[in-house]
């Protein structure tokens, strides 16, 4: 598409637009006009039907106490059963293959418990260098538990000299190199402080030649990219609901395990009494009977507040697929670089560098610039006007325009803003 950068390009773009959820989502205002809110990939936003869903849960609770999980329209027990067919899709994975509960961190753990099963020489982990700091103190306690030495086990991939992405043959040829020690592949899919989108397919298929297993991360992916996690036959993921899924701040994680590995005795897992057979909970006997599905992973009584959050949330993704969504994110990404590139043409200098790579089928919608000149002043003048994005050290800006509830008018106002603030900031 040949972009321009006119207010009226914008607005057109935003008319042809088939996807207009945004009077569904409170938008946070600055100085009395609405934000411009580009950090859906840090908290995404609250639908306007939150409220009432959890107050639904909070007046079963007030009628009818603990019989609340078996009475009124939306008994807790069941709760979990309408939600696993729309957030299964969004994964692409069966309705039986993903679960809700506990939050992302503890459910790596869980995860690495059943699918990280080292033996004899075969005790290796490929993953990314400097993957989001919570994995990589995952990782680092997880396998001194098991009795190994961190610096033995992981095998860290880097960019290349120069490069601020990773070159996925790098990933490739470390699988081919380490076939006999591999155990697992623990892989972000897509990175977030990049926003790279690797080929999870590929790692998939390349780590099971070798005789490993994959799991990923997909906490910046989930809700933004296309994922056919059945097909794809991973072993195990994980993610957040409350990045792009906008499900609430510190909301119930979720995990997928592939169907083949559901009736596996042989791995091990940290069991509770939520992932006990369901027709035989309530005897409450001894020994541990999952239930048949990603649900026998579950331990914990979990929150029907919580779930009400998330059911707000996935009703506004059944009306979309995920495809129609993800294809939307990245055109409103590349359009992003677009005005970035302009900003830099009319600049004496370029004052930014797009560290997210510019191919669409590489990254999602997240952008993040490498600011080359006061870009800590740049960013504060941002968030003085109204814009919402987020500073990571060194000297990166990262702003994710949501295809759900952002629109091609405020990537073109943020091009504005930011000109301003270049001007200011710069000099230049
Ligand atoms: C956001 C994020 C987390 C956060 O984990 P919590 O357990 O939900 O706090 C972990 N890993 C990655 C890659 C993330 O992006």
């Amino acid at each position: 598409m040949q972009f321009s950068n006119e207010l009226s390009f914008a607005r057109t773009l935003d008319k042809q637009s088939t996807i207009n959820f945004r009077d569904q989502f409170i938008i946070p205002s600055h100085k009395g006009a609405e934000a411009i809110y580009f950090l859906g990939n840090s908290l995404g936003l609250q639908p306007k039907t939150t409220v009432s869903y959890i107050e639904k849960v909070l007046s079963s609770w007030s009628d009818f106490g603990v019989e609340g999980f078996f009475k009124g329209s939306e008994p807790w027990l069941q709760y979990h059963d309408g939600l696993a067919d729309p957030l299964a899709k969004i994964v692409g994975a069966l309705p039986d293959e993903v679960v809700i509960m506990n939050s992302l961190t503890v459910n790596l753990h869980l995860m690495m418990v059943s699918f990280y099963q080292p033996k004899g020489q075969r005790i290796k982990i490929i993953c990314e260098a400097k993957a989001f700091p919570s994995d990589q103190y995952m990782l680092e306690t997880h396998i001194r538990q098991r009795g190994y030495d961190p610096d033995e086990v992981l095998i860290e991939i880097s960019p290349r000299e120069g490069n601020f992405t990773i070159n996925e043959e790098d990933i490739f040829t470390a699988i081919e190199k380490n076939k006999d020690q591999l155990a697992l592949v623990m892989w972000g899919g897509v990175n977030y402080y990049t926003g790279q989108l690797f080929d999870m397919s590929a790692i998939t298929r390349k780590a099971h030649e070798a005789g490993a297993r994959v799991g990923f991360d997909l906490a910046h992916a989930a809700g933004n990219v296309d994922l056919q996690l059945h097909d794809w036959n991973v072993d195990f993921a994980c993610w957040c609901n409350y990045k792009y899924l906008n499900s609430g701040p510190g909301t119930l994680g979720s995990a997928f395990i592939h169907r083949r590995h559901h009736n596996d005795d042989s791995l091990h897992r940290f069991a509770g009494w939520w992932g006990y057979r369901k027709d035989s909970r309530f005897l409450m006997q001894k020994g541990f009977i999952p239930i048949e599905s990603a649900e026998g992973w579950g331990l914990s009584t979990p929150s029907p507040v919580l779930f009400a959050a998330h059911k707000a949330s996935l009703e506004v993704f059944n009306k979309v697929s995920i495809k129609k969504l993800s294809v939307q994110g990245k055109l409103m990404s590349s359009y992003l670089i677009f005005i970035l590139s302009e900003i830099n043409s009319v600049c004496h200098e370029p004052l930014i560098k797009v560290i997210t790579p510019q191919q669409e089928k590489e990254r999602g919608c997240q952008v993040s610039m490498l600011m080359l000149k006061n870009g800590r002043d740049i960013y504060e003048y941002l968030s003085a006007n109204g814009v919402f994005a987020d500073w990571r050290e060194p000297q990166v800006i990262r702003v994710a325009p949501v295809p759900l509830y952002n629109t091609f008018t405020e990537i073109w106002q943020f091009g504005n803003i930011l000109r301003e603030a270049c001007k200011i900031q710069t000099n230049t």
